[in-house]
């Protein structure tokens, strides 16, 4: 493991760098990659943002995402920067399965590789880290990382400011869910004084939906919401036909989970859908409830307490009986 002078005596050159996170990006993983970059380029760095997959259309918007590469449709050139780099920047993922393929060649590249992060449980492949499950975004601890750790504040520019303001505005379900301290409001303040316009980023990343979207929202609510009220748990369940049905975009799906875990009184909420090829599962929980733990343990997934994930390679239909049958098993926790 390297010391943080030691990192920062290789930053005082530039380097070759990549910087990637998790597969599907949310507005936390690619703001906080792009907010990183942003500055790094300022500081004569050769860095550029890989991601794993494609991510949702409200997030295109941020400075500097005309320069990011998608693995998946640049393999050779992506495999290229990754064996080349000096410093690889791994950002909001704690575990090389969460880049995919692009995972095995994170993690026989020679550079040096530094996390940054706020998941669980993180696996060791990291040269350094700068990891603390109590920040409400990645954006966070990058902006601590540049600010406090190197000493950077004043190369927070416009750019770098807009896009962690996105990453902390999206992972604090705008500055609502608990994790959203004193401290997360003055950094806040302070990417604000930098440059950030906040009701702007607001703007353009929740009111950017098609009309597909909302109606398959609708949809969503109107046909296929189910209220386990004995175990104040409510699911959505969807067919890879139904999302075709809306020409459901990536992205399209995010947050409908939320409208679930929006009734009063529901503690757990569970958004399944059915993707080409494994079913995936989104669960949201108020409070102590862990749905990160029912991920862990049933859905090859985790996350964090109140916001969770997992896949399966059952149908949707046994997916969505499998988890109604754990339901017993959490049922005081539920109905405290
Ligand atoms: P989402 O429901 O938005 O896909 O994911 C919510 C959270 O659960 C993410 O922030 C991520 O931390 C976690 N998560 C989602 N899918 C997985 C997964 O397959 N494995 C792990 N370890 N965490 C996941
Ligand atoms: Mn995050």
């Amino acid at each position: 493991m390297l010391d943080i002078a030691q990192l920062s005596a290789l930053l005082s050159q530039p380097k070759k760098i990549v910087i990637t996170t998790h597969h599907k990006p949310d507005g936390d993983a690619l703001g906080s990659s792009l907010g990183l970059y942003n500055y790094l380029v300022q500081r004569g760095h050769h860095a550029k943002v890989i991601t794993p997959t494609d991510y949702p259309a409200f997030l295109e918007w941020m400075p500097g995402n005309e320069e990011v590469i998608i693995y998946t449709q640049h393999v050779e050139q992506s495999n290229q920067l990754i064996a080349d780099a000096e410093i690889i920047f791994c950002l909001d993922f704690n575990a090389l399965s969460r880049i995919n393929e692009m995972g095995e060649e994170v993690g026989k590249a020679s550079a040096v590789r530094v996390m940054i992060d706020h998941h669980l449980e993180p696996q060791d492949f990291d040269d350094y880290r700068y990891w603390n499950i109590n920040a409400c975004a990645t954006a966070q601890l990058v902006y601590d990382f540049i600010a406090k750790e190197l000493n950077d504040k004043d190369l927070v520019n416009k750019d770098v400011a807009t896009c962690l303001y996105t990453g902390i505005m999206t992972d604090s379900g705008s500055f609502r869910l608990p994790n959203t301290t004193s401290a997360v409001h003055r950094t806040i303040a302070d990417l604000i004084d930098a440059g950030a316009v906040n009701w702007r980023i607001h703007e353009l990343v929740y009111n950017s939906a098609t009309e597909n979207r909302l109606r398959f929202l609708g949809y969503c609510l109107s046909q296929k919401l189910e209220v386990l009220y004995e175990y104040n748990t409510a699911i959505i369940a969807v067919t890879n036909a139904e999302l075709n049905q809306y020409d459901s975009a990536t992205g399209d799906t995010e947050g409908i989970v939320n409208y679930a875990l929006s009734i009063s009184g529901i503690k757990l909420a569970a958004f399944i859908v059915e993707r080409k090829d494994k079913v995936k599962l989104s669960l949201r929980s108020k409070g102590e409830f862990p749905a990160n733990e029912i991920c862990k343990k049933y859905f090859n997934g985790g996350g964090h307490r109140n916001a969770a994930g997992g896949q399966s390679d059952d149908t949707l239909d046994a997916v969505v009986t499998q988890f109604k049958q754990l339901l017993p098993d959490y049922k005081s926790l539920l109905t405290l």
